[in-house]
């Protein structure tokens, strides 16, 4: 049976119950407007786990002034139904008042250098409200392992860091991205999509393949595949190109010559919605999966 939990004390009064039984908690959190992609994570975290918590918070500190924290999609019921389906033990769907009961937090988690390039350039302070949050979310939780999607990258290297450099017992486990049958990654965002700017939406994936291709075809300079993944993106004139980027995974510094594995990121506003999608690759263009 799922457990709808609002409060953060409940919430830890039951999961001391089931850790003190020896259970490993699972945690997979969540904004919400769970689609297939969430369900991949929550499927995983199910195998793998006694207990699994599901996380829905529309965080305000990762969200800039002129972005999308009032549009973001809520869609409690749905989640909720989504959760049961998938046999998740609790839904933790705390109000912001409940997360932050001063209004805003004195203390936050800042992702220092990971925050800056990327998704980091166009929203910044974005990460460190990120690390914020999910520092909350597993102070409250006390998971032992969490559950993070790939297609967020920086997102997962800025917490794969959070844990190592503040010395949290959980295991990070990074997950596959999840798409659509002609490319475009799920995301909550694609609800913003009308018909036309849906179609347009798979540039980005594309460009993500074109880039690859240009590494299976030989090319090892960084920027000239980052070049071919703008370029890409561009050509489809619903787009509009914020970053196309080849970068080493692990630090996201940008690569120039390839020689190793290669994150190829790309962030791109399709009508009102800012997408983003990434690959790892290895230096001739094979997608890489797994962590
Ligand atoms: P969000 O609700 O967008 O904050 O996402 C919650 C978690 O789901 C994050 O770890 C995301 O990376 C992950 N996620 C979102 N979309 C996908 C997808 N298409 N495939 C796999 N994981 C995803």
């Amino acid at each position: 049976m799922l457990r709808v939990v609002e409060s953060t004390t409940e919430l830890r009064v039951g999961l001391d119950a089931e850790r003190a039984a020896g259970l490993v908690v699972g945690f997979v959190p969540t904004m919400g407007a769970l689609h297939a992609g969430h369900a991949s994570l929550i499927r995983r975290a199910r195998a793998e786990c006694d207990v699994v918590v599901v996380s829905v918070f529309v965080n305000p500190l990762q969200f800039g002034p002129n972005e999308d924290l009032d549009a973001y999609p809520r869609t409690l019921d749905d989640d909720i139904r989504l959760c049961e389906q998938h046999k998740v033990d609790v839904a933790y769907v705390p109000s912001p008042a409940e997360m932050y009961p001063t209004g805003d937090p004195e203390i936050r988690v800042t992702a220092g250098r990971l925050g800056l390039p990327l998704c980091g350039r166009t929203r910044p302070g974005h990460f460190d409200g990120v690390a914020t949050v999910v520092a909350k979310l597993f102070g409250a939780v006390g998971p032992c392992r969490a559950y993070f999607g790939r297609k967020d990258a920086q997102q997962l290297v800025v917490v794969k860091a959070l844990v190592r450099d503040l010395t949290m017992p959980v295991e990070i486990v990074g997950c596959e991205t999840v798409r659509e049958p002609d490319g475009l990654a799920m995301s909550s965002r694609n609800r913003y999509l009308d018909p036309d700017d849906r179609k347009a939406a798979v540039a980005l994936f594309r460009a993500l393949e074109a880039g690859r291709k240009a590494l299976a075809d030989g090319e090892r300079s960084g920027p000239k595949v980052a070049e071919v993944v703008a370029a890409t993106v561009s050509s489809e004139r619903r787009a509009r190109l914020d970053y196309a980027a080849c970068v080493d995974p692990g630090t996201l510094d940008d690569v120039v010559n390839v020689d190793g594995p290669v994150l190829l990121a790309v962030a791109a506003w399709i009508g009102t919605a800012r997408l983003i999608d990434n690959v790892t690759a290895t230096p001739d263009g094979a997608a890489i999966q797994e962590d």
